[in-house]
């Protein structure tokens, strides 16, 4: 996913919480994962590697993107403001808004000084749609994080052939024949995402994508028409950790000693159950 407005500087610094998802999945049919997007095949499609003949993976960006994907498709359910699927000129660009170029102006002059960053943070993140809140958009960093999916060495992997067809003739195009890798089925892989400064908001919207995860509703990877990146969920439980509050001081400290106290654990129904 293309993310060229996303700027990593603006972020606001204040922790006040703090989620750890982790789910765990198994791919039910084969899963492709490559530098090439469907739409332009090459003769050779291997899958992406932590470097040559290395750990087969999966980006985190790539289940950004898939994620974000899912939780504009339901987004409808809980927000009036229809998502900007950052979709050129559409795409929530507050960082070009004059209008609030002007009100910070305007706050500066009539306080006689400069706008904490906070305030700035908040005057631009109003401005964006649900879905940019969370994943990042137009100058705001994502809320959400996605480690990457490293598969073991050993695993195993395939290579099949196709032939590509014209969409237009049905015909196959000229010589198009290639072949694409594949990681074979019934690995088991975690996914670990996590969250930061969660509102009720963030977390519906995160929650409407981890639902369809649970449901088995997601795909990851190429060739999905070919039947590939089926996978099923096994399990998933999150982390809480609720900083905003002083009386949670004691067992703040106990994490960053290494002693992880978080204020809650939940399974993944349970934490889909109280938000959504
Ligand atoms: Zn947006």
């Amino acid at each position: 996913m293309c993310e060229t407005n996303y700027n990593e500087n603006m972020n606001f610094s204040k922790l006040k919480n703090m989620y750890i998802f982790r789910i765990k999945l198994k791919n039910i049919t084969p899963i492709h994962v490559g530098g090439n997007s469907e739409d332009s095949v090459t003769s050779k499609n291997p899958i992406m590697r932590v470097s040559e003949n290395e750990n087969p993976f999966i980006p985190g960006s790539t289940l950004k993107g898939l994620m974000r994907s899912a939780s504009e498709r339901l987004a409808h359910l809980f927000f009036d403001r229809e998502p900007c699927y950052l979709d050129g000129d559409k795409a929530c660009a507050p960082h070009k808004n004059v209008k609030i170029e002007e009100k910070i102006k305007e706050i500066e002059q009539k306080e006689d000084r400069k706008i904490s960053e906070e305030k700035i943070y908040n005057l631009y993140y109003d401005e964006l749609c649900p879905i940019c809140r969370t994943y990042g958009g137009g100058s705001i960093a994502s809320k959400v994080k996605f480690e990457h999916i490293v598969f073991p060495a050993n695993t195993l992997t395939n290579i099949r052939e196709g032939i590509q067809i014209d969409r237009d003739t049905g015909t196959v195009k000229g010589n198009r024949f290639y072949t694409y890798e594949y990681i074979l089925p019934n690995y088991e892989f975690e996914m670990v995402i996590t969250a930061e400064n969660m509102t009720e908001e963030n977390l519906k919207v995160l929650a409407l994508a981890l639902a369809q995860l649970q449901g088995n509703q997601i795909r990851i990877g190429g060739m999905l028409a070919r039947g590939l990146g089926q996978i099923e969920f096994i399990s998933g439980t999150v982390k809480i950790y609720d900083f905003s509050k002083k009386e949670n001081k004691n067992a703040i400290i106990q994490t960053l000693l290494g002693k992880d106290t978080p204020t809650e654990n939940k399974t993944l129904t349970e934490f889909l159950e109280k938000v959504l």
